[in-house]
């Protein structure tokens, strides 16, 4: 049986191996999908021995990412441009990485929230791994106007500046921010210790969605935060869903349906958070 694994550490919080199960079910596919806990330094080997016993592939969480990024023999380009990996595919001998992390959060927002993202003004809160994924796929939706905000300015700035060559991006301070947007994406691990991002409340209108990547079982402060101002707010279930179909896509040629299994993850949590 072609055998998969989520590589982190952390590892046991994960719901990757309750998603691939349900896709694989779902599609008729024979795979085997594991947690598997890498030492902190031990990365690399760890991946080497998945290899080596016939696995086909893995997706790789916290915080090895870029160590991913570094291990592969050849990368897509939007995992090139991001500097991350979260997937990645044996074959051959060889390793192959892609990120699937800012497709995951584009089909969550344009295909289940249903905001068409071309012509719009998005904000993009954050300048770290998740933010650097999200720039592509959400520039390749041809937007107005895209603009960075980061809690270190600098690093908004060089993102920025890097990614000027496909659409209209540019950076911003938070004090600067002005006009409502139509989309607000919170790629700050701000929610983890229930911070908020120094956000004017012009930034909000009635129709922006606030969608914070982050997910959990309650809505977090910048989710409560967007709805007391009129805006729309989501969290980041769905783009956890949608990056895990991308990859079945990478692995096995077919994109699974994702709407039971997302209904089944938000029930689930639902009934953890009574
Ligand atoms: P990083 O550590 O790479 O980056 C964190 C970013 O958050 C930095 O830009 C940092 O700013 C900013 N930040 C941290 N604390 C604060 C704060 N208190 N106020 C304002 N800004 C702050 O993290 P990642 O990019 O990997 O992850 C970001 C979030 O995205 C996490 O919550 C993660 O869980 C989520 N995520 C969700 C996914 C999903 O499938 N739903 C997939 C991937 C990520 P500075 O540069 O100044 O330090």
């Amino acid at each position: 049986m072609d055998a998969y694994v989520v590589i982190g550490n952390p590892i046991a919080h994960s719901k990757s191996p309750e998603i691939h199960a349900q896709f694989a079910a779902q599609t008729g596919q024979q795979l085997s999908y594991e947690r598997l806990l890498a030492p902190l330094h031990g990365f690399k080997a760890s991946v080497q021995v998945f290899q080596r016993r016939g696995g086909r592939g893995a997706n790789v969480t916290v915080p090895f990412k870029l160590e991913a990024h570094a291990l592969a023999d050849t990368l897509s380009e939007r995992a090139r441009l991001a500097g991350a990996v979260n997937t990645l595919k044996f074959e051959d001998g060889r390793i192959h990485g892609d990120n699937t992390d800012g497709a995951g959060l584009v089909t969550d927002i344009t295909v289940n929230a249903g905001l068409a993202l071309g012509g719009r003004r998005i904000l993009l809160l954050g300048a770290g791994g998740a933010s650097r994924g999200a720039l592509l796929p959400l520039l390749e939706q041809q937007p107005a106007e895209l603009v960075i905000v980061n809690r270190t300015q600098a690093k908004a700035a060089e993102l920025a500046a890097q990614f000027a060559e496909y659409g209209p991006v540019k950076s911003a301070a938070y004090a600067e921010l002005d006009g409502a947007f139509d989309l607000i994406v919170n790629a700050t691990s701000a929610s983890l210790s229930d911070d908020l991002p120094p956000l004017p409340t012009s930034v909000y209108g009635a129709e922006t969605l606030a969608y914070d990547m982050m997910y959990g079982r309650q809505p977090t402060v910048f989710m409560q935060s967007a709805q007391q101002h009129g805006a729309i707010a989501r969290d980041g279930l769905g783009m956890l869903v949608e990056q895990a179909a991308e990859a079945f896509l990478i692995w096995r040629g077919v994109r699974p349906d994702t709407s039971d299994v997302f209904a089944a993850l938000r029930r689930q949590m639902a009934e953890l958070a009574e």
